[in-house]
């Protein structure tokens, strides 16, 4: 994916502050950003002309990105608020209409979406119906086994920073296929697997052996479901160590990263506790062996 880029110029009129936010595929330059700033009568402008890299950051007078967004909490309570319709069968429906589908061939979708997920392929986890979610609210990332690998951390990176959606959210599922056969390969009592599946499935491993060793009482395949939120933890481990923008994105409170499992049996998520997203954001940037830089 080419390196997009974003444009936050910032407004004081009559002492408000206006935000103007615009996604653009084209590279725009801080000179171009702070002419654009100055024509708004801007006495501070807060321009980033590439990406998100903590050098930006530090720049006085930056803006949030994310500023026009509902706020991380917010956007996580329309996510429960959707869920919950969707158990309680009393889907809205939203944003599926004539009027949604105009809006959506004119207007960015970057003013809209108010989450990122990346979740499994599976055809249970259908993502807009579970959250009563419509076209341009979810910026959706699925591949089997909810893996965090390099194009799903780079489809993560543009969901946050160039979609600038608040909220990313990791959400496993039960009864998921892919950490089943991982299991079932660790255990022996696996089969061959195609071509192209050892390299997909080669980041749920290690959380399959870490669920095994942290539960030397459970035996066999009832470890899936310890594996499956082991997997959830793993992959935000995985984003934190190789996202530089994520890391700054969370630590700034920004946006939050939440892991979560979706029961396809009930419709129900169950939130996984934020606090052990913050933990591990610790323990990786404790770490500066680990966690990488930004490229530039
Ligand atoms: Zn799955």
């Amino acid at each position: 994916m080419k390196r997009s880029t974003i444009l936050v110029v910032a407004c004081y009129v009559a002492s408000v502050l206006f935000l103007i936010s615009a996604f653009n595929e084209t590279p725009v330059n801080s000179e171009q950003a702070a002419n654009q700033a100055e024509k708004h009568g801007a006495e501070k402008a807060a321009v980033q002309a590439k990406g998100h890299a903590p050098e930006h950051a530090a720049v006085a007078g930056e803006v949030n990105p994310f500023a026009a967004k509902p706020l991380p909490d917010e956007a996580i309570a329309m996510l429960k608020q959707g869920n919950q319709n969707f158990v309680d069968g009393k889907l809205t429906h939203p944003h599926l209409d004539a009027a949604r589908l105009k809006q959506a061939g004119s207007e960015n979708q970057g003013d809209h979406a108010y989450a990122t997920v990346i979740t499994c392929s599976d055809s249970r986890v259908p993502v807009e119906a579970i959250f009563d979610a419509g076209i341009m609210d979810i910026f959706v990332i699925r591949v089997a086994g909810n893996v965090c690998d390099v194009d799903e951390r780079g489809s993560i990176e543009y969901g946050l920073a160039h979609v600038n959606t608040p909220v990313l959210v990791v959400l496993g599922h039960t009864q998921c296929g892919a950490v089943t056969a991982v299991t079932h390969a660790i255990l022996g009592t696996g089969h061959p697997l195609e071509r192209n599946i050892p390299p997909l499935v080669d980041n749920i491993e290690p959380a399959v052996r870490k669920a095994m060793a942290d539960n030397p009482g459970i035996k066999g395949t009832a470890i899936i479901p310890q594996a499956i939120e082991e997997n959830i933890w793993h992959g935000i481990e995985e984003l934190f160590m190789e996202s530089p923008s994520t890391r700054e994105f969370v630590s700034k409170g920004y946006a939050k990263v939440l892991g979560a499992v979706y029961d396809v049996g009930t419709g129900e998520i169950s939130w996984l506790p934020e606090t052990k997203t913050l933990e591990i954001l610790k323990k990786v940037e404790a770490d500066s062996s680990k966690a990488v830089a930004e490229k530039h």
